[in-house]
């Protein structure tokens, strides 16, 4: 009996708990309510402003990330509009900062809350070098990230309840442990939270799908795709082949990503063109 019951959970869980990534179809596993990661992400990213130097919106390189920002959110909203995806974009509510720090870094957290380290941008040095890092970034949000992690970080804790397995929603989400869940998986660290988006070591399939939706968005939006090869180039460059920056620390090494970029080229060239016309 108790076999059955086991099973009858199991299916349940794979009903109700697996979805599919926009573009790859990759089916992964989201546990958490979105409502209650959005709520998290919302305060976090609110506390992490406030500790944080912000630069002015009337700066040109700010204007700059609302801007692509901007052309990267409309690339992904129209696609996940016409294509069924649009609940996952329910109460997002989409902000742009640039702050100012040493770190070559940027981070997009849950809801399209968006950080770009000044850092960075020697390395970005136009638009299309941006795009690439922006779609990188919002990528890791509309693919849910941050909540599959989440979501086995539910499971290996022995975290769930048999009804919320039944479910697939973890109506624990709103406990001291799911938050505890959260903070690590986007690295949030003490109220100064420099840390952020150095959590969890993403998986190398994550990297790899950020890279390969960023690719599409960043050409829907009206970039150039080469350019994020040309960007990657010169983040190798710059790292001499040694342990990199933050923002590459836990991607792919820099030659298999620039390879598999490469690989994809064709296709984003497609959606550069209809962008264009
Ligand atoms: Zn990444």
């Amino acid at each position: 009996m108790k076999k059955v019951l086991i099973l009858m959970l199991s299916l349940a869980f794979a009903v109700a708990a697996c979805e599919k990534v926009p573009l790859t179809g990759r089916k992964q596993l989201i546990l958490v309510p979105p409502s209650d990661m959005l709520a998290m992400s919302f305060t976090q990213y609110k506390a992490f402003l406030d500790t944080s130097r912000v630069v002015p919106t009337s700066n040109n390189d700010a204007e700059m990330v609302t801007r692509v920002g901007n052309r990267i959110r409309q690339a992904v909203e129209s696609y996940m509009n016409s294509n069924g995806y649009s609940k996952r974009l329910e109460g997002f509510q989409w902000e742009y900062h640039l702050v100012q720090s040493s770190q070559v870094n940027a981070w997009c957290m849950p809801g399209g809350k968006i950080v770009v380290y000044s850092g960075i941008l020697p390395y970005t040095q136009n638009e299309a070098g941006l795009a690439t890092v922006l779609g990188h970034e919002v990528s890791h949000a509309i693919a849910e990230h941050g909540n599959e992690r989440m979501s086995e970080g539910l499971i290996a804790n022995g975290l769930l309840q048999a009804g919320q397995v039944a479910t697939g929603i973890a109506t624990s989400a709103r406990s001291p442990q799911t938050q505890a869940l959260f903070q690590q998986a986007f690295g949030v660290v003490g109220p100064l939270a420099y840390q952020y988006g150095r959590g969890l070591p993403h998986s190398r399939n994550q990297e790899s799908e950020a890279d390969h939706l960023g690719l599409i968005f960043m050409s829907m939006a009206g970039y150039n795709p080469a350019e994020a090869i040309t960007f990657w180039q010169r983040m190798a460059k710059a790292s001499g082949g040694k342990a990199p920056a933050e923002f590459f620390s836990d991607h792919p090494s820099d030659s298999r990503r620039i390879a598999d970029l490469q690989k994809l080229l064709p296709e984003a060239q497609k959606f550069y063109a209809s962008a264009r016309r």
